[in-house]
């Protein structure tokens, strides 16, 4: 055993009884808990730190598994289990806060990994439908990122798509008139993606979300799996302003809504 195990073995047993805490406090009178529970737990929140940690190399990025390429941002980077957890294993921390279980990948080839296993009825777990919510300033990059990752059978919800679709304006020109259309339109999505109707595999929401609240409040409504930051810097969302093809007078528009983004931005 070398020493890294043997402090991973340490942590898992520090995490398991961390975990043993959290479990009274849900009240459920039992010591087991869910897989989102895990996924949202404190637990797999500092035993994923760990893990980036100890792969992160020299040169101060994690390694794709899958790809070799070094992953750029950390909302590129998912700790992945290669034994998929279930209901089932969940509490065993031997699958679930194993190092040996985890691996690091981009979050393209972990799409493409899962859909390896199929994205069929016997997975054990329903990754069918995964639901993600791409939030962040805008021009952060949200639907590029999301045009480099969603595949042809993904579900994509974006306003300025829809503005663009119901009339003859041109994109991001946005009349008062037509807005009741396009959230009822948009309200119209987030149901089929609460509700999970229809064949899509994924779905990717863009919305700003700079305060929590409204964010978390989206996460509900549509039952969302993933947050995903898009956490690009004020300058830069300033300079790709100039490469969206704006009039001057949606350039002063622009300039204002990424300013006052980042002035109303509450992290998690
Ligand atoms: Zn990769
Ligand atoms: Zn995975």
């Amino acid at each position: 055993m070398t020493v890294l195990s043997i402090m991973c073995a340490a942590m898992r047993l520090d995490l398991v009884n961390k975990c043993g805490s959290i479990v009274h406090c849900t009240g459920k009178g039992s010591d087991m808990i869910t897989r989102e529970q895990f996924y949202k737990s404190k637990q797999w929140e500092a035993f994923r730190k760990v893990i980036i940690q100890q792969r992160t190399d020299e040169d101060g990025f994690v390694h794709c598994c899958e790809c070799g390429k070094p992953i750029l941002h950390k909302y590129d980077l998912i700790v992945h289990h290669k034994q998929e957890l279930s209901e089932a294993n969940v509490n065993d921390a031997m699958v679930s806060l194993n190092p040996d279980n985890v691996e690091c990948i981009c979050f393209r080839c972990h799409n493409k990994v899962h859909e390896r296993f199929g994205f069929n009825k016997s997975a054990p777990t329903s990754y069918k439908k995964h639901v993600y919510i791409v939030y962040g300033a805008p021009c952060s990059g949200k639907s590029t990122w999301v045009h480099e990752n969603a595949t042809q059978d993904d579900l994509v919800v974006d306003l300025d798509n829809i503005w663009q679709m119901i009339s003859i304006n041109e994109r991001y020109s946005k009349p008062a008139a037509l807005k009741h259309v396009v959230f009822e339109m948009r309200d119209k999505l987030y149901d089929i993606i609460r509700y999970r109707s229809g064949k899509w595999h994924s779905a990717f929401i863009i919305t700003g979300g700079a305060m929590k609240g409204d964010r978390d409040r989206l996460a509900q409504r549509v039952g969302a799996d993933d947050l995903i930051f898009i956490d690009t810097d004020q300058s830069v969302c300033l300079d790709r302003m100039h490469t969206k093809g704006l009039s001057s007078a949606q350039m002063d528009d622009w300039k204002k809504f990424i300013i006052d983004w980042f002035e109303r931005y509450q992290s998690d």
